[in-house]
């Protein structure tokens, strides 16, 4: 690998597409050969679904390519224990609270059992693991000396034993909105008049501290009594204390921008006196039958339902590299669809990328190179350098299949140099960047599988239909014992997998 050492971010100029200032940026890190990136993690109160993944994927990826360029990078990625009320707007109960009271277990066991498959997933889709991933709860005492501060200065104001960030004050001396690109007047006058018993002063205020009803489980003493931090305070106190007042890269999915994003600055404007980010990253959503994938509304499938096929949305299962490789084939900014059909054309294209890099070590070499890998390889760093174009990258990587078959073929002739530069640029791109895994024989032992189970299918209907009830009962249950289980319905019948 010629990584790290290449310092290739000094040939390689990447931009970036930075929300903040709605333009692509040139990417120069404010101290040289280093970034610091902070994103903003899962709430951990219930198993990760497939859109959360697509954002922790974009910023994998991302964190990939600048260590791929050679620069340091610390990269935090928090976990939310604490504070993330049901509703944004600081009403409703505790997440992670609330899943305890209904499931009759302790908070920290909720977080526990979610942090953990948090972790499994991840590591299933191959993700590197972040340099820090702090929690929240942890971080409770730096969070109280940031409301301390935002007090002092006089943009926050205690009521009832909470405290709460007053909008319309900050934005006298600075500008709230301006990374959603909306103006507080506007919001003013396009929101309700606040409820009698609503304690802020304006309902654009957000909680900084609230104070903990006696029946609140996740409470900790504070200068205003017993209370928790408000859930946008965690990603301030825990971005400075690893990054400093000032660091690079700021990410998080796009549904984060507003309020989420929007407060962070303010809080960290108010308390240290300036912008805390130079580039805001924001990934776009993952969507289900046209619809956001989310939670709460229940349009969504679990990682581990896709790796089994134990799903009504998709006709048989996807590995994680398949499932990966589908979300590097659209830009993190763009707005991704999941279907039955875009995945299995995704396993057709992994599979046949993974069959020319298979192997590749025993390519026959010539005289001469029929083809200019130099610029292909530039062509790959373009793309890559253009705010992460993964589908214009895989688009040449693909070029780069073609040669490789035809040299297979003996159409075309590779030098013995040009060969290592191939071998190096695709295992850099394929493995090191894009962060795929070759399972390429899994994927034909999953093939083949599948070929076996729909013949036993087919013999189990003939018996069926033959009224040969013995024979069919063996078949199914013979498969369920191996872990293969059949499913009946008007259309037919499918099977899926235990894991
Ligand atoms: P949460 O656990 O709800 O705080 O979300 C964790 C991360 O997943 C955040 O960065 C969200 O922006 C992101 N996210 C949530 N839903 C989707 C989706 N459908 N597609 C992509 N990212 C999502
Ligand atoms: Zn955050």
């Amino acid at each position: 690998m010629y990584i790290a050492t290449m310092q290739l971010y000094k040939t390689q100029h990447l931009k970036v597409y930075n929300s903040l200032s709605s333009t692509k940026e040139l990417f120069e890190p404010i101290n040289e050969g280093h970034v610091g990136m902070y994103v903003c993690g899962p709430t951990v109160y219930s198993n990760v679904h497939l859109g959360n993944c697509r954002t922790f994927m974009s910023f994998d990826m991302i964190f990939r390519y600048l260590r791929h360029l050679g620069y340091k990078v610390r990269y935090v990625r928090n976990i939310t224990d604490a504070g993330h009320l049901e509703d944004d707007a600081d009403q409703g109960e505790d997440k992670i609270a609330k899943k305890a009271r209904l499931e009759q277990i302790e908070p920290m066991e909720v977080v526990q059992r979610y942090t953990v498959d948090f972790h499994n997933i991840l590591q299933k889709f191959n993700f590197l693991p972040p340099s820090i991933e702090p929690t929240a709860t942890g971080h409770i005492i730096e969070q109280i000396e940031i409301i301390k501060e935002i007090l002092d200065k006089g943009y926050a104001y205690e009521i009832n034993d909470s405290v709460y960030f007053d909008v319309k004050k900050f934005n006298e001396d600075y500008e709230y909105g301006k990374l959603s690109g909306r103006k507080l007047e506007d919001m003013i006058s396009n929101t309700r008049e606040l409820a009698a018993q609503d304690e802020k002063k304006n309902p654009q205020d957000f909680a900084l501290w609230k104070k903990a009803e006696p029946q609140h489980i996740m409470r900790w003493p504070s200068p205003w009594g017993d209370g928790f931090p408000g859930w946008h305070l965690e990603c301030t106190a825990m971005s400075t204390k690893y990054l400093g007042e000032n660091f690079d890269i700021h990410g998080g999915g796009m549904d984060l921008k507003f309020p989420h994003h929007e407060c962070e600055i303010a809080q960290a404007e108010a308390s240290n006196g300036h912008s805390p980010v130079k580039y805001w990253l924001h990934a776009n959503m993952l969507t289900l039958n046209g619809k956001k994938m989310a939670k709460s509304t229940g349009n969504n499938i679990l990682p581990n339902e896709i790796f089994t096929g134990n799903n009504s949305i998709l006709s048989k299962a996807f590995s994680p590299s398949v499932v990966r490789f589908f979300m590097m084939q659209a830009h993190y900014t763009s707005i991704l669809d999941l279907s039955n059909e875009a995945l299995l054309a995704s396993e057709k294209g992994y599979q046949r990328l993974m069959e020319a890099i298979t192997g590749l070590d025993g390519l026959n070499t010539g005289a001469n190179s029929d083809f200019d890998i130099k610029e292909w390889r530039q062509k790959c760093y373009d793309a890559m350098n253009d705010d992460f174009n993964t589908p214009i990258l895989i688009a040449n990587l693909f070029e780069g299949v073609k040669h490789i078959n035809l040299i297979k073929e003996g159409k075309e002739q590779l030098s013995e140099e040009d060969k290592k530069i191939l071998i190096e640029t695709m295992n850099s791109f394929v493995f090191d960047v894009l962060g795929l895994e070759n399972k390429n024989d899994s994927g034909k032992d999953s093939e083949k599988l599948s070929g076996v189970v729909e013949l036993l299918i087919q013999l189990r209907n003939e018996a069926r239909a033959n009224k040969d009830f013995g024979t069919s009962d063996k078949i199914r249950d013979q498969l369920a014992a191996l872990g293969v289980q059949l499913k009946d319905s008007k259309e037919g019948t499918t099977f899926s997998v235990s894991s």
